[in-house]
């Protein structure tokens, strides 16, 4: 199987080389990216994903110049073109090209790529059981809101929780000697305590499409949500527990470092959330 990468408007095997090493992504980590679903060769919330990268680009100045419309069409001929119908589409814009210097270049033209990866393999029993996470520190600067391809804290955080055999780590913050939670690695932290949904309010954390998708959701079953800060002794006693994303959609979390959470089983409303959210999935491809 040939894979193709579509690069500043054309398609390309995706072992061409195409990137400088000059590139601003590469040298200073100037760039966003995106990991959008395709299920049967559509896309899940493709617009929420432009407009959240859109967003971001303006903040960071990098020009934007992408109709949505033509972005779906071209993803639809990765589809094809890559012969994946279930993956993982990657997005990712750079500042570009610029002789290796701090502030922006005036000249630079940004650097733009989509490729379509297979769904990479997970059990279901991760969705059925529930996964294990670990808490590590907030050690990530103040513009998390933004998707940027500066993912080290991530990375070491995330390699942490594979040394632990846990699915995901936690990122957590101290505020006059309390512990609390921001959001995972690569995803969003949800707790339930007495019928009430809590999550992280947006306070320097990425807003999550799934997030976002699950809230709507959880109001149309007429659970009570708050978004706030959630404090690590709290969660610890939650009665249920899940995290979201892109990927990993709704997921119990079943055991927090060494503590249990849920009595180790996904709870009831954790499981009819994962279904609805399920079924709001076949409802919402483009
Ligand atoms: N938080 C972080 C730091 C992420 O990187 C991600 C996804 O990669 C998420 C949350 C979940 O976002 P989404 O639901 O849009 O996939």
């Amino acid at each position: 199987m040939v894979k193709y990468i579509f690069f500043n408007g054309s398609y390309y095997p995706e072992k061409t080389p195409l990137l400088s090493i000059l590139d601003r992504g590469l040298c200073f980590g100037d760039g966003l990216f995106e990991l959008i679903r395709c299920i049967e060769g559509k896309f899940l919330l493709f617009s929420e994903h432009i407009n959240r990268m859109k967003e971001s680009a303006t903040f960071l100045k990098i020009p934007f110049p992408y109709d949505e419309d033509d972005l779906l069409k071209t993803a639809k001929e990765l589809v094809v073109k890559s012969r994946i119908t279930s993956g993982e589409l990657y997005v990712e814009i750079t500042r570009g090209e610029a002789p290796r210097y701090h502030p922006f270049p005036e000249k630079a033209k940004p650097n733009f790529f989509m490729v379509l990866n297979p769904l990479r393999e997970m059990p279901e029993e991760c969705w059925k059981k529930g996964v294990k996470v670990i808490t590590y520190p907030d050690i990530r600067w103040q513009y998390c809101h933004l998707k940027t391809i500066n993912l080290l804290p991530n990375v070491l955080a995330k390699e942490r929780a594979k040394q632990r055999n846990a699915y995901e780590a936690f990122f957590t913050r101290e505020d006059s000697n309390e512990t609390y939670f921001t959001e995972g690695t690569s995803s969003t932290i949800f707790a339930i305590r007495d019928g009430i949904l809590i999550t992280p309010e947006l306070d320097n954390i990425l807003p999550g499409t799934t997030r976002a998708a699950v809230i709507k959701i959880a109001k149309k079953m007429k659970i009570l949500v708050k978004e706030m800060r959630l404090y690590l002794k709290e969660f610890l006693r939650s009665d249920e527990a899940f995290l979201t994303s892109t990927v990993s959609e709704v997921m119990a979390v079943v055991k927090t470092d060494d503590i249990q959470i849920s009595g180790g089983i996904p709870g009831e409303m954790t499981l009819s959330i994962q279904s609805e959210y399920r079924r709001f999935i076949k409802e919402h491809l483009q």
